[in-house]
């Protein structure tokens, strides 16, 4: 049962991201709905096999907390990966149209997570490299999965090749180009967890309006343009912010936005985030986040440690409906 291009259906678009897009499709002989990645890659058929090659360890990735994975071909230029479709999308989606997610609904999110990363780790000696938001799918059964792990180092290198990408979930210590440990992984779920929670991306100024975030967000990279879908005058308008906000220093050039560079500084300078404000979320989710947030990898605890952690432990015996939450969104 090999995958073929021939016969998955398009059906619609679900996004599109630094390294390609994710379409929905059907995959006809089977009548099996999947999400269909493309990836673009500028490398020689050689690495392009290389790379299909190391994917297929994907398919002993067994995990409730881990997407499934049907198979990967080339379809040149591309690199196509199809996995389970997952019917709610991801997290910075979900937030973004339902508000500020319920500290109840995080935790659980966590445990997922911490779930998902310790069998990658344990299991096949997989470091993630890219927790945020938009690689935490759910779906109307209310499973919470992970996506979009680092399996083929070509994979990574091709892409990093490509895409000259500066992820903002990173580490201070990835910042300051330290290798990625599973404790890289485990402040950017960190991040994430204070973004769910807030309903925003945690290092935006607290005073600002949500537009804000764009400057930010996700994923920058300086050999790619701003999005090509903002008005001229939307432009203008954040322009005026970024001034605003970097006090001064307007170092703009060939599109990128330099206030990356400001955010990156402030992440390896500046104490963690936190969340807060203190005494709105549980004692216990305030701590955990504290736990993700050592700025030292050496304080910072592992995934699989942090699974004992009493806030992860109340969310495994929590009795909240995550079928009935995922059906409000
Ligand atoms: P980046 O490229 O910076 O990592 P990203 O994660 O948003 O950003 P993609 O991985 O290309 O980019 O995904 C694009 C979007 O497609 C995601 O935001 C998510 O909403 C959606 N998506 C990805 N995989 C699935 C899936 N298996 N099921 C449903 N939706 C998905
Ligand atoms: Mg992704």
């Amino acid at each position: 049962h090999d995958l073929r291009n021939e016969d998955l259906k398009d059906m619609q678009e679900l996004g599109q991201g630094n390294g390609g897009s994710v379409k929905k499709v059907e995959h006809v002989p089977t009548g099996t709905t999947m999400a269909k990645k493309i990836v673009l890659i500028d490398a020689k058929p050689s690495v392009r096999k290389q790379i299909l090659r190391e994917l297929q360890i994907m398919h002993d990735c067994n995990s409730n907390y881990i997407i499934s994975f049907y198979g990967a071909f080339i379809s040149d230029p591309n690199i196509c990966i199809c996995m389970e479709f997952m019917d709610k999308g991801s997290l910075d989606g979900i937030y973004k149209k339902i508000g500020p997610i319920d500290i109840e609904v995080v935790g659980m999110v966590a445990l997922a997570v911490l779930e998902g990363l310790t069998y990658l780790y344990d299991v096949h000696r997989i470091i993630h490299r890219d927790i945020k938001p938009s690689n935490i799918l759910c779906n109307s059964k209310g499973h919470i999965k992970i996506c979009d792990f680092g399996v083929s180092g070509e994979l990574i290198n091709s892409i990093a090749d490509t895409f000259v990408g500066t992820s903002t979930y990173m580490s201070p210590e990835r910042i300051q180009g330290a290798q990625y440990t599973v404790k890289s992984d485990v402040w950017s779920l960190g991040i994430s967890l204070i973004e769910l929670a807030l309903g925003r991306f945690p290092f935006a100024d607290s005073d600002d309006d949500d537009s804000d975030l764009s400057e930010f967000e996700g994923t920058l990279s300086p050999s790619r343009p701003l999005p090509p879908s903002r008005s001229k005058a939307e432009k203008e308008k954040a322009d005026k912010r970024k001034k605003r906000k970097s006090k001064g220093v307007s170092l703009q050039g060939g599109g990128m936005t330099m206030s990356i560079l400001e955010l990156l500084q402030h992440i390896v300078n500046e104490p963690a985030p936190r969340l807060t404000p203190e005494g709105r979320f549980p004692r216990e989710a305030e701590d955990f986040v504290d736990s993700c947030l050592f700025k030292d990898p050496d304080a910072r605890r592992t995934p699989k440690d942090l699974l004992k952690h009493p806030w992860i432990e109340q969310s495994h015996v929590s009795s909240i409906d995550l079928e009935a939450w995922a059906s409000t969104i």
